[in-house]
C-alpha cells in the first residue's frame, strides 16, 4: 500500500488541495478505518489521500442545536456522538448505533461522515440517520454548500451521490415534531459476536407520539438487508395514528411484514438471506415489547 498523504488544516487549505488535485486520483480519509482496509484489498497507483482529520473547523467538527434541529460536523467520531448528552437524550437511536460500532479503539477515530460516505449496507450510524430522516450537507470545490436527504444519498453498494470534487461536511437532524411528547427510539443490531463486528442485520427506529401516546411520526430503517440501507416508509407510515403501547400482536406482525418488503438480502459468509429475513421480522415485531426500556 503506497500513497501520498496531504493534510490540510483549514477549510481554505482543504478547498485549495481539492482544486490542485482535481484532475488527479485522490480519496478523502477521515478516520481511515474503512479506507485503509479498502486500499489494502484494492491498491490504487498514484493515489493521494486528502486527510481530513486535522481540519479543525466547526463546519467539520461543530455541534449546534437550533429550533429547526441539530447539526453536527461530519468529522465527529463515533465516540463523540456516543457521549453527547443532547444526542443521548433526543436521538437515542443514534446514540445506540454509535455505541454498538466496532470497539472502543475504533470508535475514537471512526467518524460519522466516514460511516455515511463509505455507504456500506451495514453502516450503523448511517442506518440510525436514515431512520432520523437526516440531511447530508455537501461542500463543493468552490466552497458552495448543498443539502441532500440521506434517504437519497446512497445509490448502491458503497456508492453515493457525491461527485469527485464534493465531500460531506455535516449532518442535519430535524427537530422533533412540536406535538411530540414521547419518543420510542432505538437501534437493534444482530451480529455474529458482540464487538468488532458489522451487523448481520440491523433495525433503527425513531417513533414520536403525542401526550396521549398516539403515534404522530415514525422513521424506520434497515441495515444489512439490501444493497443500501433502506427507509421502510410504508412500515413507518402504518404506525401513524396508532397508540404505541396498544399495538396488538396482529398489528406488530403486519408492521414487521411491511418492514420485510424492503429487504432483499443475500447469502454470504456471515448469514443466509433466509436467516436475515427471519431475524428482521422478529426484531421488528419486538420493538413494541421494548417500549418501557426505550421511551423517555
Ligand atoms: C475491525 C472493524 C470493525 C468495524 N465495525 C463496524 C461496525 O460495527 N459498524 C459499522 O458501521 N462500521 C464498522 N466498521 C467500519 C468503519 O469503522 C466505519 O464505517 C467508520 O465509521 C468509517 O469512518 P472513518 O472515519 O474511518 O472513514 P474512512 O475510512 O476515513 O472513510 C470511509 C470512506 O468514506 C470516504 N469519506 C470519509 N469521510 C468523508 C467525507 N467527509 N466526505 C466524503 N467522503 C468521505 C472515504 O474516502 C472512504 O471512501 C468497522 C471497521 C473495522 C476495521
Amino acid at each position: 500500500m503506497d500513497f501520498n498523504i496531504i493534510t490540510p488544516v483549514t477549510v481554505k487549505e482543504l478547498l485549495g488541495t481539492m482544486k490542485k488535485f482535481q484532475k488527479k486520483k485522490f480519496r478523502f480519509g477521515a478516520g481511515c478505518t474503512d479506507l485503509l482496509m479498502e486500499l489494502k484489498r484494492n491498491p490504487e497507483e498514484n493515489l493521494t489521500v486528502i486527510n481530513l482529520s486535522r481540519v479543525k473547523d466547526p463546519l467539520f467538527t461543530g455541534i449546534k442545536k437550533s429550533a429547526a434541529g441539530f447539526r453536527f460536523g461530519a468529522m465527529l467520531t463515533a465516540h463523540k456522538i456516543m457521549v453527547n448528552e443532547e444526542i443521548r437524550n433526543n436521538f437515542k437511536v443514534l446514540h445506540e448505533a454509535a455505541e454498538s460500532l466496532a470497539s472502543t479503539q475504533i470508535r475514537q477515530v471512526a467518524t460519522v461522515g466516514g460511516n455515511v460516505c463509505t455507504a456500506s449496507p451495514s453502516g450503523d450510524m448511517a442506518c440510525a440517520l436514515v431512520a432520523l430522516e437526516a440531511d447530508c450537507e455537501i461542500l463543493g470545490i468552490t466552497g458552495k454548500k448543498g443539502m441532500v436527504p440521506i434517504t437519497g444519498f446512497f445509490t448502491g453498494v458503497r456508492k453515493t451521490v457525491l461527485k469527485k470534487n464534493e465531500l460531506l461536511c455535516g449532518i442535519f437532524v430535524p427537530a422533533k415534531n412540536k406535538k411530540s411528547k414521547n419518543i420510542y427510539s432505538g437501534f437493534v443490531k444482530i451480529g455474529t459476536r458482540q464487538s468488532m463486528e458489522c451487523s448481520v442485520v440491523s433495525l433503527a427506529y425513531h417513533i414520536q407520539a403525542d401526550a396521549g401516546g398516539k403515534i404522530i411520526h415514525a422513521g424506520v430503517a434497515i441495515g444489512s438487508s439490501a444493497p443500501t440501507i433502506r427507509f421502510a416508509e410504508d412500515a413507518a407510515h402504518y404506525l401513524v395514528g396508532k397508540k404505541f403501547e396498544n399495538i396488538s400482536v396482529n398489528e406488530r406482525k403486519e408492521f414487521a411484514a411491511r418492514v420485510l418488503t424492503y429487504a432483499t438480502p443475500i447469502d454470504d459468509l456471515r448469514a443466509t438471506a433466509w436467516y436475515r429475513k427471519e431475524v428482521l421480522f422478529n426484531i421488528s415485531k419486538a420493538i413494541f415489547e421494548n417500549d418501557a426500556k426505550n421511551s423517555r
